[in-house]
Parts: structure tokens; sequence; C-alpha cells
């Protein structure tokens, strides 16, 4: 029984690497440079890079003895919410891909798992699972619109950002309202 499921990538979707150009001699380089759409999902809960937005692809593809190492850069918008104040958090990414991929049938594919390494469908590379998994590792778990955002006033909603520095709702106690004026005349 074959080990691989069958082929069943298409090689004009735009996260699918053809190699046949690409001769099969250790050594043998092409470069992939293409701007791709992006998939949808990309990303997590808050933050991610918009279902259809320019992803660009800068690759090289490189023949091994045992398959295709795939390596290079994806770089890409990415657009979320502040964790702390749910501004709009509009940045890009970019991640570094290193990835190989086995020959079918080769000493490679037959003694390693297909989550240690990547697999090849003939003469196709499926990228989208490395992708993915780079660009979701990259992204921020507790997006934030800058390191220091100072959130909400719970109390509120206003940013603090907007707000004097010694904002507050605290209520006065009625019967410390007489001290409070008190001291405010001394000072
Ligand atoms: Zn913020
Ligand atoms: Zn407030």
């Amino acid at each position: 029984m074959p080990k691989n499921s069958p082929t069943s990538l298409d090689p004009r979707s735009p996260l699918v690497l053809d190699t046949r150009e690409l001769p099969r001699r250790p050594g043998a380089l092409r470069t992939v440079e293409r701007v791709v759409p992006a998939p949808s999902d990309l990303g997590v809960e808050l933050i991610g890079v918009p279902e259809g937005a320019d992803l660009d692809l800068d690759l090289r593809m490189e023949s091994v003895s045992e398959g295709v190492l795939v390596s290079g850069t994806v770089s890409g918008p990415i657009r979320g919410e502040c964790g702390r104040c749910l501004r709009e958090i509009n940045e890009s990414v970019t991640v570094t891909i290193q990835e190989l991929y086995a020959y079918e049938n080769s000493t490679t594919d037959a003694t390693t798992e297909e989550d240690e390494v990547g697999r090849m469908q003939g003469d196709l590379i499926d990228l989208e699972p490395a992708l993915r998994d780079a660009v979701v590792l990259a992204l921020p778990n507790n997006p934030l619109c800058r390191q220091d955002c100072p959130g909400l006033c719970p109390e509120c909603g206003v940013h603090r950002d907007d707000l004097p520095a010694d904002h507050s709702h605290q209520q006065i106690d009625p019967r410390w309202a007489g001290l409070s004026q008190l001291t405010r005349t001394e000072e």
C-alpha cells in the first residue's frame, strides 16, 4: 500500500511549488518570487493576515540528494486588535521558511515521519502547512498596539492616553469629603 495519500495538489494553486523545472541533481537551484493571495484563517484569534492580502514569496528551491530544500522568506500585512485597548493594529510580518521536502519513495520518505520532514507529491510541494506554521509562530499571542499601551479605563472605557494621569472614578467617602476640602485649601 502506498504510504502517501494520492496526489491532490493543483500545480496552479498559488501555494503549490512546482519543481518540474528543477533538475533532480543536488545543488540545482531555482528561485520562486511571486505574490500570492493569503489563504483564509492565516493567523490566530486576535491577529492575522487578512484573507486575500498580498503575500510576498521570496524563496529558493534547492535539490538535495533526497528531496528539495525550500528556504527563504514570506512577508505580508497583518491586521488585528490590541488586546488591551482594541485599537486596530496594522503591521507587517516577515517569516523565514526552511523546509525539506522528501522525494516520494526516497530513503528519507521511508525512514521519517511526515511531521518531521515534508513530502513531495510527485513534482509538487504544498507550501501551505509550512507557511501557516511559520506565520502563526511569528504572531504575538497577546498583540498590542504598542508595547506600553496603557489600555482602557475599566470604569468609563476611555483610552488612558486620552485621560489625565490622575483620572479616577473613586467616590470620595462623604465622611472624608470635608477633610479633602481642607487639604485642598491648604495647598
Ligand atoms: Zn492598545
Ligand atoms: Zn474612567
